[in-house]
Protein backbone atom coordinates (compact mmCIF):
# COMPACT_ATOMS: atom_id res chain seq x y z
CA UNK A 1 0.00 0.00 0.00
CA UNK A 2 3.06 2.59 0.80
CA UNK A 3 4.35 1.78 -2.91
CA UNK A 4 1.34 2.49 -4.38
CA UNK A 5 0.85 5.84 -2.90
CA UNK A 6 4.49 7.04 -3.43
CA UNK A 7 3.44 5.55 -7.20
CA UNK A 8 0.66 7.47 -7.15
CA UNK A 9 2.30 10.72 -5.70
CA UNK A 10 5.02 10.36 -8.32
CA UNK A 11 1.74 10.33 -10.84
CA UNK A 12 0.76 13.14 -9.59
CA UNK A 13 3.75 14.74 -9.62
CA UNK A 14 4.59 13.64 -13.34
CA UNK A 15 1.08 14.84 -14.39
CA UNK A 16 2.35 18.81 -12.97
CA UNK A 17 5.53 18.40 -14.36
CA UNK A 18 3.47 17.23 -17.99
CA UNK A 19 1.05 20.54 -17.28
CA UNK A 20 3.64 23.13 -16.35
CA UNK A 21 5.75 22.56 -19.59
CA UNK A 22 2.78 22.05 -21.73
CA UNK A 23 2.09 25.37 -20.19
CA UNK A 24 5.33 27.09 -21.27
CA UNK A 25 5.48 26.15 -24.38
CA UNK A 26 2.28 26.98 -25.27
CA UNK A 27 3.08 30.34 -23.58
CA UNK A 28 6.35 30.59 -25.57
CA UNK A 29 4.59 30.64 -28.80
CA UNK A 30 1.52 32.71 -27.89
CA UNK A 31 4.71 35.15 -26.25
CA UNK A 32 6.21 35.70 -29.80
CA UNK A 33 2.77 36.43 -31.54
CA UNK A 34 2.28 38.95 -29.11
CA UNK A 35 5.46 40.45 -29.60
CA UNK A 36 4.64 39.98 -33.10
CA UNK A 37 1.47 41.78 -33.25
CA UNK A 38 1.83 43.80 -30.19
CA UNK A 39 -0.62 42.46 -28.28
CA UNK A 40 1.33 43.24 -24.65
CA UNK A 41 0.64 46.52 -22.93
CA UNK A 42 2.95 48.21 -20.18
CA UNK A 43 1.40 50.03 -16.96
CA UNK A 44 2.51 52.81 -15.07
CA UNK A 45 3.43 53.32 -11.28
CA UNK A 46 4.05 56.58 -9.94
CA UNK A 47 7.21 56.73 -7.84
CA UNK A 48 6.33 59.40 -5.14
CA UNK A 49 8.69 62.44 -3.59
CA UNK A 50 8.02 61.71 0.30
CA UNK A 51 9.41 65.11 0.93
CA UNK A 52 7.22 67.03 -1.68
CA UNK A 53 3.97 66.17 -3.14
CA UNK A 54 4.24 64.97 -6.66
CA UNK A 55 5.20 62.33 -9.05
CA UNK A 56 8.99 61.92 -9.43
CA UNK A 57 9.13 59.10 -11.91
CA UNK A 58 7.45 56.22 -13.42
CA UNK A 59 7.87 52.62 -13.45
CA UNK A 60 7.10 50.90 -16.37
CA UNK A 61 5.50 46.74 -15.81
CA UNK A 62 4.64 44.54 -18.23
CA UNK A 63 0.66 43.08 -18.52
CA UNK A 64 0.10 40.26 -21.17
CA UNK A 65 -3.80 39.47 -20.91
CA UNK A 66 -3.46 35.65 -22.69
CA UNK A 67 -6.84 35.12 -24.86
CA UNK A 68 -7.81 32.06 -23.30
CA UNK A 69 -5.40 31.75 -19.94
CA UNK A 70 -5.94 35.81 -19.02
CA UNK A 71 -3.49 37.35 -17.13
CA UNK A 72 -0.01 36.26 -17.20
CA UNK A 73 2.04 36.80 -13.98
CA UNK A 74 4.67 39.47 -15.35
CA UNK A 75 7.96 37.34 -13.55
CA UNK A 76 6.43 34.06 -15.56
CA UNK A 77 6.50 35.99 -18.89
CA UNK A 78 10.10 36.81 -18.20
CA UNK A 79 10.91 33.40 -16.89
CA UNK A 80 9.22 32.49 -20.07
CA UNK A 81 11.29 35.43 -22.45
CA UNK A 82 14.54 34.01 -20.92
CA UNK A 83 14.38 30.30 -21.70
CA UNK A 84 13.27 30.80 -25.28
CA UNK A 85 15.97 33.92 -25.91
CA UNK A 86 12.97 36.18 -26.53
CA UNK A 87 14.11 38.73 -23.44
CA UNK A 88 16.07 40.85 -25.82
CA UNK A 89 13.22 41.04 -28.22
CA UNK A 90 10.88 41.95 -25.32
CA UNK A 91 13.04 44.39 -23.42
CA UNK A 92 13.75 46.07 -27.54
CA UNK A 93 9.83 46.55 -26.99
CA UNK A 94 9.92 47.72 -23.94
CA UNK A 95 12.22 50.61 -24.66
CA UNK A 96 10.30 51.41 -27.73
CA UNK A 97 6.71 51.35 -26.70
CA UNK A 98 7.69 53.68 -23.44
CA UNK A 99 9.02 55.72 -25.47
CA UNK A 100 6.19 55.77 -27.66
CA UNK A 101 4.02 56.60 -24.58
CA UNK A 102 6.15 59.11 -22.81
CA UNK A 103 6.07 61.02 -26.19
CA UNK A 104 2.25 60.75 -26.39
CA UNK A 105 2.05 62.12 -23.16
CA UNK A 106 4.51 64.79 -24.11
CA UNK A 107 1.84 66.28 -26.95
CA UNK A 108 -1.09 65.83 -24.53
CA UNK A 109 0.21 68.48 -22.18
CA UNK A 110 1.99 66.00 -19.41
CA UNK A 111 5.42 67.44 -18.28
CA UNK A 112 7.97 64.80 -19.27
CA UNK A 113 8.69 62.27 -16.44
CA UNK A 114 11.36 59.93 -16.69
CA UNK A 115 10.07 56.11 -16.50
CA UNK A 116 12.08 53.45 -14.99
CA UNK A 117 12.43 49.90 -16.95
CA UNK A 118 12.96 46.64 -15.95
CA UNK A 119 16.15 44.70 -17.10
CA UNK A 120 16.14 41.30 -17.70
CA UNK A 121 19.31 39.40 -16.54
CA UNK A 122 20.45 38.15 -19.94
CA UNK A 123 19.60 41.55 -21.41
CA UNK A 124 22.74 43.28 -20.63
CA UNK A 125 24.82 41.49 -23.38
CA UNK A 126 22.68 44.50 -25.80
CA UNK A 127 23.96 47.76 -25.87
CA UNK A 128 21.77 49.06 -23.48
CA UNK A 129 22.69 52.62 -23.85
CA UNK A 130 22.86 53.09 -27.80
CA UNK A 131 18.91 51.62 -27.97
CA UNK A 132 17.87 53.56 -25.46
CA UNK A 133 19.21 57.01 -26.98
CA UNK A 134 18.49 56.28 -30.59
CA UNK A 135 14.56 55.04 -29.09
CA UNK A 136 14.53 58.70 -27.27
CA UNK A 137 16.21 60.30 -30.11
CA UNK A 138 13.79 58.65 -32.66
CA UNK A 139 10.71 60.42 -30.44
CA UNK A 140 12.36 63.90 -29.90
CA UNK A 141 12.82 63.50 -26.69
CA UNK A 142 15.88 64.21 -24.64
CA UNK A 143 18.31 61.61 -23.01
CA UNK A 144 17.62 61.18 -19.78
CA UNK A 145 14.19 60.26 -19.36
CA UNK A 146 14.33 56.44 -19.52
CA UNK A 147 15.87 54.71 -16.34
CA UNK A 148 16.71 51.43 -15.49
CA UNK A 149 16.22 49.24 -13.07
CA UNK A 150 18.27 45.82 -12.30
CA UNK A 151 17.92 42.87 -9.32
CA UNK A 152 21.02 43.17 -6.88
CA UNK A 153 21.74 39.67 -8.80
CA UNK A 154 21.41 40.61 -12.11
CA UNK A 155 23.86 43.58 -11.31
CA UNK A 156 26.19 41.40 -9.48
CA UNK A 157 26.76 39.09 -13.19
CA UNK A 158 26.89 42.28 -15.30
CA UNK A 159 29.44 43.24 -13.18
CA UNK A 160 31.37 40.49 -13.00
CA UNK A 161 30.94 40.03 -17.20
CA UNK A 162 30.59 43.10 -18.12
CA UNK A 163 32.71 45.76 -16.17
CA UNK A 164 31.83 48.32 -18.08
CA UNK A 165 28.03 48.13 -19.14
CA UNK A 166 27.31 49.64 -15.78
CA UNK A 167 29.49 52.95 -15.73
CA UNK A 168 28.71 52.87 -19.33
CA UNK A 169 25.11 53.67 -18.84
CA UNK A 170 25.97 56.13 -16.44
CA UNK A 171 28.29 58.30 -19.00
CA UNK A 172 25.07 57.75 -21.04
CA UNK A 173 23.08 59.73 -18.61
CA UNK A 174 21.25 56.79 -17.86
CA UNK A 175 20.65 56.42 -14.29
CA UNK A 176 20.28 53.30 -12.45
CA UNK A 177 18.23 51.81 -9.86
CA UNK A 178 18.92 48.74 -6.95
CA UNK A 179 15.66 46.80 -7.42
CA UNK A 180 14.16 44.83 -4.45
CA UNK A 181 17.19 45.38 -2.40
CA UNK A 182 17.70 43.18 0.44
CA UNK A 183 16.37 40.03 -1.20
CA UNK A 184 19.57 39.17 -3.27
CA UNK A 185 23.01 38.19 -2.46
CA UNK A 186 25.11 41.19 -2.87
CA UNK A 187 27.13 42.44 -0.46
CA UNK A 188 27.96 45.60 0.90
CA UNK A 189 30.98 45.54 -1.02
CA UNK A 190 29.71 45.20 -3.99
CA UNK A 191 26.59 47.54 -3.47
CA UNK A 192 29.59 50.11 -2.84
CA UNK A 193 31.39 49.67 -6.20
CA UNK A 194 28.10 49.60 -8.19
CA UNK A 195 27.49 52.96 -10.54
CA UNK A 196 23.98 52.98 -8.77
CA UNK A 197 22.44 56.36 -8.14
CA UNK A 198 19.44 54.52 -6.70
CA UNK A 199 18.41 51.73 -3.84
CA UNK A 200 15.20 50.49 -4.08
CA UNK A 201 14.27 48.75 -0.82
CA UNK A 202 12.15 45.38 -1.32
CA UNK A 203 8.49 45.22 -0.58
CA UNK A 204 8.71 42.05 1.82
CA UNK A 205 10.40 44.57 4.66
CA UNK A 206 8.42 47.60 4.08
CA UNK A 207 5.22 45.42 4.45
CA UNK A 208 6.37 44.90 8.17
CA UNK A 209 7.90 48.17 9.01
CA UNK A 210 4.03 49.51 11.54
CA UNK A 211 3.82 46.01 13.06
CA UNK A 212 7.38 45.00 13.33
CA UNK A 213 10.11 46.64 15.25
CA UNK A 214 13.09 45.28 13.82
CA UNK A 215 11.91 45.65 10.43
CA UNK A 216 11.50 49.26 11.36
CA UNK A 217 14.67 49.26 12.56
CA UNK A 218 16.23 47.20 9.65
CA UNK A 219 14.59 49.56 7.49
CA UNK A 220 15.69 52.78 8.77
CA UNK A 221 19.65 51.95 9.06
CA UNK A 222 19.27 50.63 4.98
CA UNK A 223 18.27 53.97 4.17
CA UNK A 224 21.37 55.19 6.13
CA UNK A 225 23.34 52.63 4.30
CA UNK A 226 21.97 53.90 1.11
CA UNK A 227 22.19 57.73 1.77
CA UNK A 228 26.34 57.15 3.27
CA UNK A 229 26.70 55.68 -0.38
CA UNK A 230 25.40 58.76 -1.76
CA UNK A 231 21.78 56.95 -3.30
CA UNK A 232 18.23 57.97 -2.90
CA UNK A 233 16.14 55.54 -1.40
CA UNK A 234 13.19 54.28 -2.73
CA UNK A 235 10.76 52.26 -0.70
CA UNK A 236 8.92 49.97 -2.69
CA UNK A 237 5.13 48.41 -2.05
CA UNK A 238 3.90 51.07 0.45
CA UNK A 239 0.61 50.13 1.53
CA UNK A 240 -0.64 52.59 4.11
CA UNK A 241 -0.49 55.65 6.02
CA UNK A 242 1.56 54.60 8.65
CA UNK A 243 3.84 53.31 6.81
CA UNK A 244 4.77 56.30 4.54
CA UNK A 245 4.69 58.16 8.00
CA UNK A 246 7.63 55.85 9.14
CA UNK A 247 9.50 56.63 6.21
CA UNK A 248 9.24 59.83 5.67
CA UNK A 249 10.24 60.33 9.53
CA UNK A 250 13.69 58.39 8.67
CA UNK A 251 14.45 60.61 5.65
CA UNK A 252 13.16 58.08 2.88
CA UNK A 253 13.76 59.89 0.08
CA UNK A 254 10.34 58.46 -2.85
CA UNK A 255 7.88 55.65 -2.51
CA UNK A 256 5.93 53.71 -4.57
CA UNK A 257 2.63 51.58 -3.61
CA UNK A 258 -0.71 51.25 -3.36
CA UNK A 259 -1.08 54.18 -0.89
CA UNK A 260 -0.47 56.53 -3.84
CA UNK A 261 -1.31 54.44 -6.84
CA UNK A 262 -1.45 50.77 -8.37
CA UNK A 263 -0.04 50.46 -11.88
CA UNK A 264 -2.44 52.34 -14.30
CA UNK A 265 -3.05 52.65 -17.60
CA UNK A 266 -1.44 55.10 -19.59
CA UNK A 267 -4.14 57.02 -19.97
CA UNK A 268 -4.95 57.67 -16.59
CA UNK A 269 -1.58 58.88 -15.64
CA UNK A 270 -2.02 62.73 -16.03
CA UNK A 271 -5.21 63.00 -13.60
CA UNK A 272 -3.07 60.63 -11.19
CA UNK A 273 -0.28 62.97 -11.52
CA UNK A 274 -2.11 65.89 -10.94
CA UNK A 275 -4.48 64.28 -8.00
CA UNK A 276 -0.95 63.36 -6.33
CA UNK A 277 0.55 66.74 -6.20
CA UNK A 278 -2.19 68.35 -3.91
CA UNK A 279 -2.13 65.41 -1.31
CA UNK A 280 -0.03 67.09 1.03
CA UNK A 281 2.81 64.88 2.36
CA UNK A 282 1.63 65.87 5.95
CA UNK A 283 -2.04 64.58 5.33
CA UNK A 284 0.26 60.54 5.68
CA UNK A 285 2.25 61.85 8.66
CA UNK A 286 -0.87 62.76 10.75
CA UNK A 287 -2.29 59.77 10.27
CA UNK A 288 -0.99 57.43 12.75
P1 LIG B 1 9.35 45.03 -9.46
O1 LIG B 1 10.20 45.63 -10.52
O2 LIG B 1 9.89 44.97 -8.09
O3 LIG B 1 7.98 45.85 -9.51
C1 LIG B 1 7.18 46.13 -8.39
C2 LIG B 1 6.06 45.13 -8.25
O4 LIG B 1 5.36 45.38 -7.04
C3 LIG B 1 5.01 45.23 -9.35
O5 LIG B 1 4.49 43.93 -9.54
C4 LIG B 1 3.95 46.13 -8.72
O6 LIG B 1 2.68 45.98 -9.29
C5 LIG B 1 4.00 45.61 -7.30
N1 LIG B 1 3.53 46.61 -6.32
C6 LIG B 1 3.73 47.95 -6.32
N2 LIG B 1 3.20 48.52 -5.22
C7 LIG B 1 2.65 47.52 -4.50
C8 LIG B 1 1.93 47.49 -3.25
O7 LIG B 1 1.72 48.49 -2.57
N3 LIG B 1 1.52 46.26 -2.82
C9 LIG B 1 1.74 45.13 -3.54
N4 LIG B 1 1.28 43.98 -3.05
N5 LIG B 1 2.40 45.13 -4.71
C10 LIG B 1 2.86 46.32 -5.18
P2 LIG B 1 4.24 43.32 -11.00
O8 LIG B 1 3.73 44.38 -11.92
O9 LIG B 1 3.42 42.10 -10.81
O10 LIG B 1 5.69 42.92 -11.47
C11 LIG B 1 6.42 41.92 -10.82
C12 LIG B 1 7.85 41.91 -11.26
O11 LIG B 1 7.94 41.51 -12.63
C13 LIG B 1 8.55 43.25 -11.20
O12 LIG B 1 8.93 43.53 -9.87
C14 LIG B 1 9.71 43.02 -12.14
O13 LIG B 1 10.73 42.29 -11.50
C15 LIG B 1 9.09 42.11 -13.19
N6 LIG B 1 8.68 42.92 -14.36
C16 LIG B 1 7.56 43.63 -14.57
N7 LIG B 1 7.58 44.24 -15.77
C17 LIG B 1 8.77 43.92 -16.33
C18 LIG B 1 9.42 44.24 -17.59
O14 LIG B 1 8.91 44.99 -18.44
N8 LIG B 1 10.66 43.71 -17.79
C19 LIG B 1 11.27 42.89 -16.88
N9 LIG B 1 12.48 42.42 -17.18
N10 LIG B 1 10.71 42.59 -15.69
C20 LIG B 1 9.47 43.09 -15.43
MG1 LIG C 1 11.30 47.28 -10.74
MG1 LIG D 1 11.12 45.94 -7.06
MG1 LIG E 1 9.74 43.47 -6.20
Amino acid sequence: AKEQAVDSRQMLFNFDMDVQIHRRQRLQADLREALKYKKLQLVYQPIVDLKNPRVACLEALLRWNHETLGPIPPLEIIEIAEKYSLANELGLWVIAETCRQLQEWRSGGLEPLPVAINISPSMHHLDLAGMINESLALNNLPKGLIRIEVTEDTSMRILKETQDLLPGLGRHNISIALDDFGTGLSSLSHLQQLPVQTLKIDRSFISKISADHTSRRLVKNIIGIGHDLGMKVVAEGIEDNSAAALLTAYQCDYGQGYLFSKPLAPHLIPDCCRQLETVPAEAAANDF
